[in-house]
């Protein structure tokens, strides 16, 4: 049936009255009690909290240790620091994620190489990455573009074959697992990203996870400036109870214990945000799976995804207007997307250290037709149901006859 109501940005109705957005956190009366809890005892910070949280992160997991940290992003640095890499070093990941999958390897000198997608998963393609190995290769950062795990198998085999480190960015994956393991114990690190948009947050806050306690003990010291009062990483006998040494370069990496506390008790409803995610990922699925002008994401049967974000991609020669015109209808029928990601390597940074448009031609073309469209647990039927009415609305009125 041809739905021919006119769009809002043509004068139409909206599908709602009340904007939706692609994102947003579940904050509930127990994860406050847990804040004020804290902010009412005497650490504020470097106190019982965090040890609490790491743990709760290891059973989570199955990983043996945990550094939590500021963000996602100081996660990343401490982890690329903690497997050594530095100038002249290479590191291999995707274009198709957010800057600091990259940046995190020009903070220690390195250079970051970009390894096309695959078409379908839109996760970095294990035979880019090999394609991509030199000498100076060090490490593979893979991120698990939308919470869909990466080929951990073959980019496992890829690495140990040629001696790299590899470090799982999992800021969108929290409670998804790879043939029945979880996220956390899949990689040599992995790390992750709280910040309100992804699935468990703090505010902000991170966590790098590792089962090597010697990756554990360089991760521990970057994130407190290389400072130790542990006698075996001394050089000396120590002068007396306040003593401590600076024995690398570090930074203040710390998260507070109030966001400690706050991640701490959202992990308690993983399960329930996971469920309702599949849900909600379930009935888009269905909604857009007869529907010519768009393609989405294909999952892996390796792979239980909690997943961060839905993605739409539109295919721009069945419709005869362009992903900004419906990017903009959308939001006239308060539908409100967002677009993950813009290949890093095109932004004017990127393009002054040498790269070159064209790099990874399937992620710049993926990119051409993406709208990450709304997808958290607090969203209602009636919301879900409101995105796909707006996507028919607008499909109908654009799609090419
Ligand atoms: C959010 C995100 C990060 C950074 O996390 P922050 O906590 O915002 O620093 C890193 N990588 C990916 C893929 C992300 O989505």
């Amino acid at each position: 049936m041809q739905n021919s109501e006119l769009p809002a940005i043509l004068g139409g109705t909206p599908v709602r009255e009340k904007k939706i957005y692609y994102g947003h956190q579940c904050i509930e009366d127990d994860d406050i009690e847990a804040v004020v809890k804290v902010l009412k005892s005497d650490t504020l910070t470097c106190g019982p909290a965090i040890p609490s949280l790491e743990r709760a992160l290891c059973r989570l997991t199955g990983a043996e240790y945990c550094v939590a940290v500021a963000n996602g992003t100081a996660a990343l640095h401490i982890a690329c620091l903690a497997a050594g890499i530095g100038p002249g070093d290479e590191v291999i990941t995707t274009p198709m994620t957010f800057a600091a999958s990259a940046n995190c390897a020009l903070y220690c000198g390195a250079r970051p190489v970009f390894a096309d997608i695959n078409p379908d998963t839109y996760n970095i393609d294990p035979a880019e990455i090999e394609r991509k190995i030199t000498p100076r290769t060090k490490a593979v950062v893979a991120v698990d573009f939308t919470g869909q795990v990466v080929e951990i198998e073959r980019i496992r085999a890829i690495c140990d074959k040629h001696g790299l480190i590899f470090i799982e960015d999992a800021a969108h994956s929290i409670g998804s697992a790879y043939n029945g393991v979880p996220v956390g114990s899949l990689a040599d690190m992995t790390t992750f990203s709280f910040h309100p948009v992804k699935t468990v947050t703090g505010g902000e806050g991170g966590a790098v996870m590792t089962s090597d306690p010697k990756l554990y003990e360089r991760l521990s010291l970057f994130r407190t400036h290389g400072i130790t009062r542990e006698q075996s990483l001394m050089d000396k006998e120590s002068e007396g109870g306040w003593y401590y040494q600076m024995v690398d370069l570090g930074y203040n990496y710390r998260i507070t214990d109030f966001q400690a506390a706050l991640i701490e008790s959202q992990l308690h409803k993983i399960e329930r945000f996971k469920q309702r995610r599949k849900e909600i990922v379930a009935r888009y699925n269905q909604a857009f799976a007869d529907r010519e002008e768009i393609f989405v994401q294909k999952e892996i049967p390796q792979a239980d995804t909690t997943r961060h974000l839905y993605i739409v991609q539109l295919k721009l020669n069945k419709l005869k207007a362009g992903r900004k015109e419906i990017f903009d209808a959308l939001a006239c029928e308060n539908v409100q997307c967002n677009v993950h990601y813009i290949p890093i390597y095109t932004f004017p940074y990127y393009r002054k250290l040498g790269y070159k448009p064209g790099l990874c031609p399937k992620a710049e073309a993926a990119y051409e037709g993406f709208l990450s469209i709304p997808l958290y647990p607090a969203m209602t039927d009636e919301d879900v149901e409101d995105v796909i009415k707006a996507f028919y609305k607008v499909l109908d009125w654009y799609k090419l006859q």
